[in-house]
């Protein structure tokens, strides 16, 4: 029952071998491909940042960046949105906030998710909110995060998912704005971490079995 949303990448796919791109020497080894080159990521979000201002162009909103794999993701985001704004008659006024939720050791999902520092949200009353998350796997992180801001009564709240794991999912969780669907494999890279390695790398990576040994908790 997947239905096809966005930019979908094949479970056959074996990625780009890694010679064909620039990446940090520290990692040589730790990675078996790139998956998405960062340019192709850049190229994406800009056209998610055009979708996102034909809906929501003239409101305000309230983008709510989901630490720590988000960062980069949001900053790319939030940039091309405010280069939209800088160049037509439609403007999308910002503000950006930032919550941090911990749910993975090693590769493995836990079951006990984590809102870091979870403070007063209630300045989300009444906001048009974007929440914007680098990767949704089960889908299960993106409900408790949905069901604690829905708590604080916005008026709307969007999601942006650049990532999309291919996973049986509750399709209720799926983002509104979908970069590109994913195999179900563990990916690093563009802010995506392994137990907080591969952040400083620019393409989304599949890690390789030596990656993981070698970073393991
Ligand atoms: P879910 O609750 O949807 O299964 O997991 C979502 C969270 O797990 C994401 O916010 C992200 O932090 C983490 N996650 C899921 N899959 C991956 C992956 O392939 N790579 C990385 N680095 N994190 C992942």
């Amino acid at each position: 029952t997947w239905q096809l949303l966005g930019y979908d990448i094949n479970d056959d796919w074996p990625g780009y071998s890694l010679d064909l791109f620039s990446y940090p020497a520290h990692y040589s080894g730790d990675i078996d491909c790139v998956i998405i080159p960062h340019g192709v990521i850049m190229d994406r979000t800009e056209r998610l940042a055009r979708n996102i201002m034909d809906d929501l162009g003239d409101h305000d909103i309230v983008v709510l960046c989901v630490l720590k794999g988000g960062y980069q993701f949001c900053a790319d985001l939030v940039d091309r949105i405010k280069a939209l704004s800088r160049n037509s008659d439609r403007t999308i006024p910002m503000r950006v906030h930032f919550i941090r939720l911990k749910s993975y050791l090693n590769d493995q999902s836990t079951e006990d998710l984590h809102i870091l520092g979870a403070e007063d949200l209630s300045f989300l009353a009444g906001k048009n909110v974007l929440i914007v998350e680098a990767i949704v796997g089960t889908g299960k992180t993106m409900k408790t995060l949905l069901k604690h801001v829905e708590a604080f009564r916005p008026k709307m709240i969007k999601v942006a998912g650049l990532l999309v794991k291919r996973v049986p999912h509750n399709s209720a969780c799926l983002p509104d704005y979908v970069g590109f669907e994913i195999p179900d494999r563990f990916v690093v890279g563009y802010a995506l971490d392994y137990n907080e390695y591969f952040r400083d790398l620019n393409h989304i990576c599949v890690i390789s079995e030596s990656g993981k040994m070698k970073y393991k908790i």
